[in-house]
């Protein structure tokens, strides 16, 4: 299966050729798709992720993987601070705390790592949520929807030995 994925170019980034990728900082936005997409297209929220996936699956494109988002603030992530720096930033549309994913976010959030897996030899282990890289500071995702998503990306890309 595969989802329609739309550029919605937000001007919350920071220009950076040689961002470097170790991994993914995935988050959910509390607010629907619309909303999300709206609120990171305004200078003045001054935050970003580099794509968004709505309950259907469907991806907002909004900052390039080769730009810097703004969607950690205050992290560390194996000793480092500073994750925007080195993670990109994926989120899900709506609030993991009242709603779990669906299947169709899962899924697409899938697809878009397939797209990016070997090029940056990730694995399972560099993929984080922000509960995680900003604890007591953030609660997304909800730990059991973390687990859930960490489940099925071990499943679809084993870790070769
Ligand atoms: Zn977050």
């Amino acid at each position: 299966m595969t989802f329609p994925e739309r550029p919605h170019p937000s001007p919350n980034f920071s220009a950076s050729p040689a961002h470097e990728r170790l991994g993914v900082c995935f988050h959910h936005s509390v607010m629907d798709f619309d909303s999300t997409i709206a609120h990171m297209l305004r200078p003045e929220s001054q935050v970003s992720y580099h794509v968004l996936i709505a309950p259907d699956g469907t991806r907002a494109r909004l900052v390039a993987d080769e730009h810097v988002a703004w969607h950690a603030g205050v992290s560390s992530f194996q000793g480092r601070e500073r994750c925007n720096d080195f993670l990109l930033g994926v989120s899900f549309a709506g609030d993991t705390r009242a709603t779990p994913l669906t299947e169709a976010q899962i899924a697409s959030a899938l697809d878009w790592l397939a797209l990016r897996w070997l090029r940056h030899g990730w694995t399972p282990a560099v993929m984080t949520d922000h509960r995680q890289v900003s604890p007591g500071r953030k609660d997304d995702l909800a730990p059991a929807e973390w687990t859930r998503l960490l489940s099925a990306i071990s499943e679809r890309f084993p870790v070769v030995v």
